[in-house]
């Protein structure tokens, strides 16, 4: 079978491309094909039995339809700056319009109503404050759709795209057929050859990787990138609520004294929950909330980026080499209270019970985090809750709690168009895995991109 396009991988930014192609009567024929499981099929086994994490081929939180966002904490980033390099790609009025777009689908889908940062005078007044105290607050608006809420919004993407176009679950595409400088399709792990005039490789984060190794070898550039290391802070929401309330995520950079480093407060979820993630051999830590239910805590995360300069070029294996440490010392992620890691003693089961934060993520070690964070991210770290403790009273608290670690990878960026093509011709590379979004809103945005050009290219606008 000939297909019109075909797109690997059913995240956010593959859905929105089909969604796009397939809007109208334009009678495209479209192949998504997905290397996990569908949305229904979607389930961790570790929420019902005592399995490895190591069991599943492919990770159901992180594959399958809806990508890595299915089970996300459904933050839509309203702002350009935020979520992704799309202003690389795109000026800033048709970026501003494209999340405009982008938003108004997922409305449609079942989105609420609520923006949050719309209040522009309370804003500036926060940011006056932040200023005041050796700290930047990036002004962000967000529509929280809750991590109880995405499953049925992707249900009904599943439900439109399913009616026209074909899609193939439990399946990796392990090769780009190229010929003569041009895209004619995918090879899939079974050995199966389906040809397309268009491929969309949206593989997200989880398919980074395949995507680094097909790049190279079919002969496309690759650009660099740093990596992000931190820790995720757990303390009562109160402490945040001022900020919290008005923007919902506060976006804070600080730079550091010591090393001039830009800190970065990262994914802050009021009323929220800590969770473990697992990485493809490595436990890490992220966090989430539910439009239902609420915890009497909010976490965020402190992160510190790094470029490497020559001649070090694996910033992936950097991070891991960190995270596996905090995984070697405390058999999966170590907590910690602030005030034992400021008196340099190590966090114990007693310690912890005693302190006024309860930590939402139970599974994880009390230990010392200063044996596993170098020094440089440490003293970072440490500067940027003094300087937020400023601004909200609290955050520096003895009894605050830092689980470790929280590493961010970037998918190497591919060099790429302003309509996100390749090198090769008629071969697209979107959101997270091709290192041109970090969210959700601007991953599905990156679909629209590739998908209006195909579009254009045809004839079809
Ligand atoms: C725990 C968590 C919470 C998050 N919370 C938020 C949030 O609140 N707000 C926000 O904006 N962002 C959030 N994000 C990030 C967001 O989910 C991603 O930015 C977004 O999903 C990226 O979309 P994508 O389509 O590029 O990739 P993905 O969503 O990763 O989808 C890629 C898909 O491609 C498939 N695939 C990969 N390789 C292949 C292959 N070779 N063959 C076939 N299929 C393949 C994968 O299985 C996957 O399903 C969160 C992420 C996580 C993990």
């Amino acid at each position: 079978m000939h297909y019109d396009v075909i797109i690997v991988g059913s995240g956010p930014a593959g859905i929105f491309a089909a969604l796009e192609l397939l809007s109208g009567d334009k009678g495209l024929k479209v192949l998504i094909i997905e290397k996990g499981m569908d949305i229904d099929e979607r389930v961790c086994p570790l929420k019902t039995r005592e399995v490895s994490c190591r069991a599943c081929r492919e990770c159901a939180l992180l594959s399958g339809w809806g990508g890595a966002g299915a089970f996300s904490d459904g933050k839509l980033n309203l702002s350009p700056e935020i979520g992704g390099f799309l202003s690389r790609y795109v000026v800033e009025d048709d970026l501003k319009s494209l999340i405009g777009y982008v938003d108004d689908v997922y409305r449609r889908y079942g989105a609420p109503d609520r923006v949050y940062g719309e209040d522009t005078s309370e804003l500036k007044r926060l940011q006056k404050l932040s200023s005041m105290n050796d700290l930047v607050l990036i002004p962000s608006r967000i529509r929280h759709i809750g991590t109880d809420r995405c499953k049925d919004l992707l249900k009904r993407l599943r439900e439109v795209v399913n009616a026209k176009a074909d899609l193939v679950f439990r399946m990796d595409v392990k090769k780009v057929l190229v010929n003569g400088g041009r895209a004619m399709g995918v090879r899939t792990s079974d050995g199966q050859e389906y040809y397309g005039d268009f491929v969309i490789l949206a593989p997200g984060r989880e398919g980074s990787r395949w995507l680094e190794a097909e790049a190279k070898a079919i002969g496309l550039s690759l650009l660099k990138n740093p990596v992000d290391i931190g820790v995720r802070v757990e303390l009562p929401a109160s402490v945040l609520e001022h900020l919290t309330s008005v923007t919902y995520e506060p976006k804070l950079i600080f730079y550091s004294k010591r090393f001039d480093d830009k800190v970065r407060t990262f994914c802050v979820n009021p009323h929220g929950e800590v969770v473990k993630e697992y990485l493809k051999g490595l436990w890490t830590v992220n966090g989430h909330s539910y439009s239902s239910s609420k915890t009497d805590n909010t976490n965020f995360a402190i992160l510190v980026s790094t470029y490497f300069t020559e001649p070090f070029d694996e910033p992936i294996s950097y991070g891991r080499y960190i995270g596996r440490l905090a995984n070697f010392l405390g058999q999966g992620v170590i907590l910690q209270r602030l005030g034992d890691l400021q008196l340099g003693r190590r966090s114990t089961p007693e310690r912890i019970s005693r302190g006024l934060v309860e930590p939402t993520l139970k599974d994880a070690t009390p230990g010392d985090l200063s044996f596993v964070i170098p020094y440089r991210y440490l003293t970072d770290i440490l500067e940027m809750l003094e300087a937020m403790d400023r601004i909200a009273p609290g955050v520096n608290s003895r009894h605050t709690i830092l689980y470790g670690v929280e590493v961010k990878f970037y998918s190497r960026q591919l060099k790429l168009s302003n309509a996100l093509e390749t090198e090769i011709g008629n071969l697209f590379a979107i959101g997270d895995g091709a290192g041109v979004s970090r969210g959700l809103v601007q991953a599905s945005a990156s679909g629209v991109i590739a998908a209006r050009e195909v579009l254009r290219r045809r004839g079809n606008v």
